[in-house]
């Protein structure tokens, strides 16, 4: 049997993309609805149903306070870090000051994986429809610049989805290994993907402004075809969706001049503004005007509805977002220094996401680099590309001659006397790295330390992000300076990190695995993972039945139709059976049995067939004798074919 292929997977804050490699080919896998691309977008009905992507976007307009978008933004996040990005969404944020952020919708508390893995698992039954198997192991990429907490909680929400975060594969020399789930950088992925059937010995620029995030990386592809990401940087705070609200602004700021009225007051309206602000900003990429036409969006004073029209110019747009364009520039710098290279030292730079198809972003990127930027691999695919060719590298046990080196975004460090941030892993290291160092007592007899972790690149611990702390106790008495305390920084492929403590006296040690990083133990992963596949079974019976349900009241209809249409050549004797049947598959219907409505639509389709068998052999003979159909279907000759063609009663 083929062994079981890994997915690569682009969670996005806007959209989503599976893809797999097939033979040589990465294939992006359509959604299903048919789309390649995925709308990052949970919804819930005012009946309760849950709707993805797609049928979930479509809807936000009519059911904005249950549509949830942009969730990656408060991916393993806590309340205190989240001010700016609450105020972008019209559904409920919740949680203290201090406390992992959940999303509230009809009283109902959701965590930020939890909705991510709603996307994920739409992605995987696309992926299992497409392979024709079930999926289980999938790299997912993330921005360069996610925390531990946010990668923690990217696992947790693949965990959720049903995605195997700990699997075994062959390795190279044919040895099964455990491989912890991959989660890569999106700029890496994306590197990854252009390097495929690119020459070697090259310095790539990726430049990925999508709908959340701007990251920009610099990489180094050897001559012997390893993979280095020299530095990466960017800013979680800048991306498409900032363009469009400055274009919502504008629109809002306008109507208020022409009618005086606040559109910003009114969530529906915003809505509506949103999905044309958007529309009219991807317009622009293509042609140098739009008109942006919203008729009935509110109504004035005395209940006249009012319409909004508008035409924008590229040029004016562009004037209006130039401070978003700007502040692109500063990263992009910062990660050349950190290189060490100067732009021109760039033989490419690789355009990922959405927002690169803005013609003003292109000119910028050459600005910047003295080069057009290289839009060969689609800018909304290429990272998945990328993560579906990272996961055939897996299976292959890293036989590929393409090597992956990721860095860490961030420093990695504890405090020490004074509050001062230790470094232990400097930002942009290679990964992965484990780094140990002996520390010792701050007072005499001091009988435990506290090693407090964090992340950043302040000099003061307490500037940087504090992500995980605990105790060694049980140190014997000693003088200050003289126990030697062992510390070890340890960071897997993924930029998760570890963090042990050992009194070297003693030989005592304590470990975390920087503890509630994302903010769900185990056990509420597990619960959530148990939850959500109760749901995909509630889903898909719920989907069966309304499937069902369909067939069934179409065939009503059609058997109805025939009847009327047959008016009195066939007798109330005759219609009998069939209105029992109707009655019957109405009842299985209204009881929500779906197995019943299964079979009395069937027994339908008998009685059915049997009357017009009936019918037709009694207009055969000219004659119409009295006596109900027999339900003997067995008669099959020459007639079937008009019978089809008349009443479509044997379909
Ligand atoms: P991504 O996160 O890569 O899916 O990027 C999505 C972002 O790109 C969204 O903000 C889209 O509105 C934006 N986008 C998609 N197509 C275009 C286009 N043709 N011109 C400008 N922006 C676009």
């Amino acid at each position: 049997m083929a062994e079981e292929k890994i997915i690569g997977i682009d969670l996005g804050t806007t959209n989503s993309v599976v893809a797999v490699m097939d033979g040589t080919e990465v294939k992006v896998i359509p959604n299903q609805e048919g789309s390649r691309l995925t709308p990052s977008v949970v919804a819930f009905t005012d009946k309760g149903e849950r709707l993805v992507g797609e049928p979930a976007k479509r809807q936000a307009i009519t059911n904005p306070r249950r549509t949830i978008y942009s969730i990656k933004r408060f991916m393993g996040r806590r309340h205190n870090e989240v001010e700016e990005e609450e105020k972008l969404v019209p559904y409920k944020i919740v949680g203290g000051p201090n406390e992992l952020v959940k999303v509230e919708i009809d009283g109902k508390l959701y965590t930020p994986p939890e909705i991510s893995a709603m996307i994920l698992r739409k992605l995987k039954e696309a992926a299992e429809a497409y392979l024709g198997h079930t999926v289980r192991k999938a790299v997912i990429t993330v921005p360069a610049y996610f925390n531990d907490a946010q990668r923690q909680a990217t696992i947790d929400a693949a965990a959720i989805a049903g995605f195997d975060t700990e699997y075994e594969i062959r390795g190279k020399d044919g040895k099964i290994v455990k491989q912890r789930m991959r989660i890569i950088n999106e700029p890496t992925a994306a590197a990854l993907a252009y390097a495929l059937d690119k020459k070697k010995d090259q310095k790539i620029a990726v430049f990925d402004l999508g709908g959340g995030t701007f990251d920009i990386s610099i990489l180094d592809v050897g001559e012997d075809g390893v993979f280095q990401v020299k530095s990466t940087n960017g800013d979680t705070h800048l991306g498409g969706d900032d363009f469009d609200q400055v274009l919502m602004d504008y629109i809002a700021d306008e109507f208020k001049k022409q009618h005086g009225i606040d559109l910003r007051k009114d969530p529906m309206a915003m809505q509506r503004l949103k999905v044309a602000a958007e529309q009219a900003k991807k317009d622009l990429s293509q042609q140098t005007t739009v008109d942006i036409n919203l008729p009935f969006i509110t109504a004035d004073a005395d209940r006249n509805p009012l319409h909004l029209m508008m035409t924008i110019t590229r040029s004016q747009f562009e004037r209006m977002v130039e401070h978003l364009i700007e502040r692109c520039k500063k990263p992009v710098m910062a990660a050349l220094k950190d290189a060490k290279l100067t732009p021109q030292q760039i033989d490419e730079v690789v355009m990922v996401g959405g927002m690169t198809r803005m013609p003003r972003v292109q000119q910028l990127v050459k600005e910047i680099f003295g080069k057009d930027g290289h839009r060969g691999v689609n800018p909304d695919e290429v990272v998945a590309v990328g993560a579906a060719i990272q996961g055939a590298q897996l299976l292959l046990g890293a036989a590929a001659d393409i090597q992956l080196l990721d860095v860490t975004p961030l420093s990695l460090g504890l405090e020490t006397l004074g509050g001062v941030m230790t470094v232990m892993i400097p930002r942009n290291t290679t990964i992965p790295k484990k780094v140990t160092e002996i520390f010792t007592t701050a007072v005499d007899n001091q009988p435990s330390v506290e090693v407090q972790v964090f992340q950043g690149e302040r000099p003061m611990a307490a500037d940087n992000k504090k992500i995980g702390s605990f105790h060694l106790d049980g140190i014997p008495p000693a003088p200050r300076q003289v126990p030697k305390i062992e510390v070890t920084f340890e960071i897997d492929a993924n930029g998760v990190l570890s963090v042990s403590a050992k009194d070297l006296g003693t030989g005592k040690q304590q470990q975390i695995r920087i503890e509630g990083a994302s903010g769900l133990s185990k056990e509420e992963v597990e619960r959530m993972r148990r939850e959500a596949e109760l749901h995909a079974e509630e889903d898909k019976r719920k989907r069966e039945f309304a499937d069902a349900k369909n067939n069934a009241e179409s065939r009503i209809y059609q058997i109805e139709k025939m009847l009327n249409e047959a008016g009195d050549k066939i007798t109330e004797a005759d219609k009998a059976p069939i209105n029992a049947a109707i009655s019957k598959v109405k009842d299985a219907i209204n009881r929500h049995d779906l197995a019943a409505v299964k079979t009395a639509t069937a027994e339908l389709e008998q009685a059915a067939s049997a009357m017009a068998q009936h019918l037709y052999s009694k207009v055969g003979q000219g004659a119409t004798p009295s006596g109900g159909p027999t339900g003997d279907t067995g008669k099959k000759d020459g007639p079937d074919d008009v019978i089809d063609a008349e009443y479509e009663v044997k379909k």
